[in-house]
């Protein structure tokens, strides 16, 4: 069953070069693309997608008016929602027309048919168990590691990931997410350096309507040793996970991994009634600078002022977040 949905290189090589994983994760798309008529209408409207740019000076949000994200930005992720449809990461309950990479017998690479960016993969573990990224922290490193021209991504259990049952990460194209292309400067200009030393660096930015921590290393062990301070010393949430999302890319022998702590699923504006709802739902993609407005209403009425409003409350507020920076320093020295 599973060897079936597996691609063999002889069929990806139609597609593309396939030397490396990065590759075949494109040639992946490319063969998706051309077998999988969903896959081919969702990415070439993606193609012409409306979007606007909001100016918050030394950054900016993009806003992107995406239809076919509505039953991810809609998505019931309560536990009795979550039990009563069957899980659509389950390798079992994939359409037909769905073909995949593996990822050392332990994840499916498949293509997002419902696309953010212009190459956007799911990557589910192969079992069904909960979102939860203490365990899989070391493959997240990994994947960015192969798959060089993507930023891999986490959203935990309750930050916008719409199956929160069955363990997965996401990854998409490089240089996509403004975040990306301001990293540089706000570590100039905007960064507090908690950390300096030689192979790790640790800055926290606050000035950035979310807030956020970044790691930089070149060590595969350091890196995961500072993670681990990191999650712990984060309030748990209900004897669950630390409320985070996760964007980790490799570049230049180095990684980085962008930790934005969370305080709420959805801002209050998604709960408004009628003419005053937005239908958003921040995880990874919108902390990266990205915001998906699934309606044309949503996206037509957005404004720098309810952007604002939106990160500000979904994100950790400014006295939680010095007060998690404190006990991280605390416990790290
Ligand atoms: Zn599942």
């Amino acid at each position: 069953m599973l060897e079936q949905r597996i691609i063999s290189s002889s069929e990806l090589s139609k597609f593309g070069p396939v030397s490396t994983l990065n590759e075949q994760a494109f040639a992946l798309v490319k063969q998706q693309r051309e077998t999988w008529e969903l896959v081919r209408k969702n990415y070439e409207a993606l193609s012409d997608v409306q979007t606007r740019s909001f100016d918050f000076g030394h950054f900016k949000i993009i806003a992107q008016h995406n239809p076919g994200r509505i039953r991810s930005s809609a998505a019931k992720v309560d536990s009795k929602s979550i039990s009563e449809r069957p899980c659509f990461l389950c390798p079992e309950n994939l359409p037909p027309e769905q073909k995949a990479l593996n990822f050392q017998n332990k994840f499916l690479i498949l293509v997002n048919p419902f696309p953010v960016f212009p190459v956007h993969l799911t990557i589910p573990l192969l079992e069904h168990r909960p979102q939860e990224i203490l365990n899989f922290f070391p493959d997240m490193l990994e994947l960015s590691r192969q798959l060089e021209d993507f930023t891999v991504f986490y959203n935990g259990p309750q930050c916008g990931a719409s199956a929160p049952d069955h363990f997965h990460f996401q990854a998409g194209n490089r240089e996509f997410l403004p975040i990306e292309n301001e990293l540089e400067t706000l570590e100039k200009n905007h960064s507090e350096v908690l950390v300096h030393k030689r192979g790790l660096k640790i800055f926290a930015v606050k000035n950035y309507l979310r807030r956020f921590v970044c790691i930089v290393s070149s060590h595969r062990t350091e890196l995961l040793n500072t993670f681990h301070h990191v999650y712990s010393s984060l309030p748990e949430k209900n004897g669950n996970e630390p409320m985070l999302n996760i964007l980790c890319f490799f570049e230049k022998e180095e990684w980085r991994v962008i930790i934005f702590p969370r305080e709420k699923l959805r801002p209050s504006h998604f709960y408004e009634i009628a003419e005053k709802q937005v239908v958003v739902s921040p995880a990874a993609v919108e902390l990266g600078g990205i915001m998906v407005l699934p309606r044309q209403k949503d996206f037509d009425s957005i404004s720098n002022q309810i952007i604002s409003e939106i990160y500000n409350e979904v994100t950790l507020p400014f006295p939680g977040f010095e007060h998690w920076i404190k006990s991280f320093l605390n416990a790290y020295r």
